[in-house]
């Protein structure tokens, strides 16, 4: 739910600008300064094959008795009536099906259609994009968009939009998947930047197995190949009890510098001598 001014806070969505250049004509709609708005309502126009632009010029030529908010297509959308202003979209002389919704409360889309009055799915698709963001704009959540999106079908009986008017539509079904999806991922991290991550992540996972192998291969360098002449800081301070009990008891010596030339192998026996008591004085 928001309080609306502002009639054009939405400029773009999804990579498509919305068009305002073509506005209704102010005789198919209520003018509010300002109005308080909870709904969705998804429509479609029931034309044979029409775009956005041509329902935006035949709104702003004259008085229809109707009109809609966004009017989408599988290119272009254009904004026909301000957020503020009541379309007159979801009202019809017959009972209202839903207890609250009516143009005064609620957003309405217009679907063009592609062809034999079916609307394609890139339409459909670009129509949840522009969904999402104007959840996101009046506050409807993931969790709340079963309640607050609705077709004009949920709001009086009409069949609209005809290819999702019945009870358990697959189609109206996925389309509110998709608009939450979009909601969650937006809520957390756009699918981009999700991917984008987690190449990071794998690229950084590669880069520190890389560093344990080569860690790992300087352990053996060090294992392999290093000397200790004396039993000081350089020796492992494990190794440096037994060897010091060794050169005590006279087991090793160092040549006529004093140097132990003990290798990594060397400690290691050293130490197992020692546990096994050979250096007991
Ligand atoms: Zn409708």
């Amino acid at each position: 739910m928001r309080t609306i001014n502002d009639g054009f806070p939405i400029k773009q969505f999804n990579g498509i600008d919305i068009n305002t250049s073509t506005l209704s004509s102010p005789a198919n709609y209520y003018t509010y300064s300002s109005r308080v708005v909870k709904f969705i309502v998804i429509h479609y126009t029931g034309n044979k094959k029409d775009t956005a632009k041509n329902n935006a010029t035949f709104f702003h030529n004259g008085a229809r008795d109707s009109s809609a908010n966004y009017f989408m297509d599988e290119a272009e959308c254009y904004q026909s009536v301000a957020l503020n202003n009541a379309a007159w979209a979801v009202g019809g002389t017959k009972v209202y099906k839903h207890a609250e919704c009516r143009n005064i409360n609620s957003i309405s889309i217009e679907m063009c259609c592609s062809g034999n009055s079916i609307v394609s799915e890139k339409t459909i698709n670009n129509t949840a994009y522009l969904c999402a963001e104007l959840c996101k704009y009046i506050g409807i959540t993931a969790d709340t968009v079963d309640i607050f999106v609705l077709r004009h079908y949920d709001v009086w009986d009409k069949q609209c939009p005809a290819q999702w008017a019945t009870e358990n539509s697959a189609g109206w079904t996925t389309f509110k998947e998709k608009v939450k999806a979009i909601l969650r991922n937006e809520e957390g991290l756009t699918m981009e930047q999700y991917n984008e991550l987690k190449e990071l992540i794998n690229k950084q996972a590669a880069e520190i197995a890389d560093l344990k192998n080569i860690n790992k291969q300087l352990v053996n360098v060090v294992q392999t190949t290093m000397v200790y002449d004396f039993n000081d800081d350089n020796m492992p301070s494990w190794a440096r009890p037994a060897v010091q009990a060794a050169m005590d008891c006279g087991a090793i010596q160092g040549d006529e510098d004093g140097c132990l030339g003990l290798s990594y192998k060397d400690l290691r026996a050293i130490v197992r001598e020692y546990r096994c008591g050979l250096y007991n004085k």
